[in-house]
């Protein structure tokens, strides 16, 4: 590969964008373009590592290594150069390629009346909800083949974990919600309830939207999402899932625009049976708490999830009551 090649994908990569999808955050700013921040590459305890975002650069005064956008996914992934520019390329190629699965799947759901008739069963039927959250339906069999026609090679959707290896549609029967870098589908069906594309589930749904508030309602699962926003309240953030990733659980402690720690998170996890959710939920509270995060723990009725409680006939009322009676 010449050289120009290597300049082209510095250009469309720049050092900062991949850094942060990385997770990494600078700590202060030296001048104009130049951060410093924690090493990714190293244990650090002080940032020692700069980044200069004009030259796409960056330096350890720890560890010693520095270099280009390349060198670092060299390092970071602990690859050999062409695997390195491997994974750049498909990083900066997945977000176009599910931007558009995405699409294709929210076309095909008002096509089909079982995708509808499946938001009803779950409580959803605002229109403004299911276009917010951009809900689409895979009936597997064509996605393929629309992104085909757009000219995707097969082997980037393989990739991209949207087809699997025999080369059909992985995600068949499914509602689709679109995620930061990813898409959930929660299918209609008997098949496994869960499925995401590899790769991370990204950060708590929505945080832009919601990090201003200074109490925020956490769900595990989107359809909780999904009826609360129709409920009319906006503070809710989802971590698809009971465990929070490391990225999630530092946006739920970050000093932030509520003011800093004066943050409340209302807990309102799935009330199992055998207490799983419960336990999760203590679990996370102690943990939030360490953090000097106020937490309170919303007692949903036996055997509910916020999505079954708005299903089974509660309403907004009966859920601010809730929050109102959740203990520390
Ligand atoms: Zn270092």
């Amino acid at each position: 590969m010449s050289r120009e090649v290597f300049d082209e994908i510095k250009r469309q990569i720049p050092l900062l964008d991949y850094l942060q999808a990385q997770d990494w955050r600078p700590a202060r700013q030296l001048s104009r373009g130049r951060w410093m921040g924690l090493c990714p590459l190293h244990s650090d305890h002080k940032p020692s590592f700069l980044v200069d975002s004009v030259k796409s650069l960056f330096y350890c005064y720890g560890c010693g290594r520095g270099g280009d956008v390349i060198r670092f996914a060299e390092l970071y992934h602990q690859v050999r150069f062409p695997q390195a520019l491997a994974l750049l390329h498909q990083w900066r190629g997945l977000p176009p390629l599910l931007h558009e699965a995405a699409g294709f799947y929210q076309m095909q759901f008002h096509r089909h009346a079982e995708a509808v008739a499946y938001l009803l069963q779950r409580g959803l039927h605002q229109a403004e909800v299911i276009e917010e959250l951009r809900i689409g339906y895979a009936p597997g069999r064509c996605l393929r083949a629309w992104l085909t026609s757009l000219g995707y090679p097969l082997e980037s959707l393989q990739q991209a974990g949207l087809v699997n290896a025999e080369g059909h549609d992985t995600y068949s029967h499914r509602i689709v919600f679109p995620l930061e870098g990813n898409l959930y589908g929660r299918s209609t069906g008997a098949a496994t309830p869960h499925r995401f594309l590899p790769g991370t589930k990204g950060g708590l749904y929505a945080w832009e939207k919601v990090r201003g508030y200074p109490e925020i309602i956490l769900v595990e699962g989107m359809f909780d999402l999904a009826v609360l926003w129709q409920a009319g309240f906006h503070n809710v953030t989802c971590a698809l899932g009971t465990h929070l990733n490391a990225l999630q659980f530092r946006q739920l402690c970050a000093d932030d625009r509520c003011g800093g720690k004066s943050r409340t998170v209302y807990l309102a996890l799935d009330s199992d049976a055998n207490g799983s959710g419960q336990r999760a939920a203590q679990c996370l509270s102690h943990r939030l708490r360490a953090e000097g995060i106020t937490t309170r723990c919303v007692e949903l009725p036996d055997g509910h999830d916020p999505n079954s409680f708005f299903v089974g006939g509660g309403n907004a009322h009966e859920f601010r009551r809730l929050l109102e009676r959740a203990c520390l």
